[in-house]
């Protein structure tokens, strides 16, 4: 299960410097082969949902440091320690996209996990694929990535998970579930958020 940098990864990290070169930058922060228009949706819907810029940027080389020997899966936790520390100061937030099989102890897999109120959070691409040829139905993948994407960004601005099942802080324990939920947080969600983002806002102003 060694996962290999394919063109699109490398070429990603040919063309991008490791530093967000705006303040307030949501890095996009690919550990696989990623397709650049699904890179581009990912990067419009997160600016679309949290209004501040994405940019790509791998941080990563790999996520072997985490692979669990009896499991023969990817311990997600460790992952966001080590992209909080790599990530540069003037990133807001990083989110990393893998395609290994992601798991925390008390479960069986994660589709991702966040630092609640924190600074990194990842995806994982493994599962979501389930049901779909995805050759057949680019749409479909497209449209669980993002709002997986989205999702995991939601926690570290503090948003919960929300019971409001077309909420994208709706928890999914299936891709069935993850096809139901909207592109939108509920209104509830959304109040939260935007108190959120005024709460950092007024942060950073006191920092300058
Ligand atoms: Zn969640
Ligand atoms: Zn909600």
């Amino acid at each position: 299960m060694i996962q290999h940098l394919k063109p699109h990864a490398t070429f990603f990290r040919q063309e991008t410097r490791l530093s967000a070169s705006n303040k307030n930058t949501i890095l996009i922060s690919p550990l696989c082969e990623l397709n650049p228009l699904l890179a581009g949706h990912i990067c419009r819907e997160v600016t679309r949902v949290f209004g501040y810029p994405t940019e790509i940027c791998p941080l990563l080389s790999d996520v072997e440091f985490v692979m669990d020997q009896d499991r023969l899966q990817y311990h997600s936790t460790p992952i966001l320690e080590r992209l909080a520390q790599a990530a540069p100061p003037n990133a807001l937030k990083v989110l990393a996209i893998v395609a290994v099989d992601l798991f925390i102890p008390i479960l069986t897999h994660v589709y991702g996990e966040a630092q609640l109120g924190g600074r990194a959070c990842v995806v994982s691409t493994f599962r979501l694929g389930e049901g779909l040829l995805r050759a057949s139905h680019p749409e479909d993948f497209r449209l669980r990535l993002v709002k997986e994407a989205v999702h995991e960004l939601g926690h570290t601005f503090s948003l919960h998970h929300c019971k409001d099942p077309s909420c994208i802080m709706h928890y999914c324990r299936s891709v069935k579930d993850v096809d139901k939920k909207s592109m939108e947080l509920c209104r509830y969600c959304r109040i939260l958020l935007n108190d959120e983002i005024k709460r950092n806002s007024g942060i950073e102003e006191l920092r300058n």
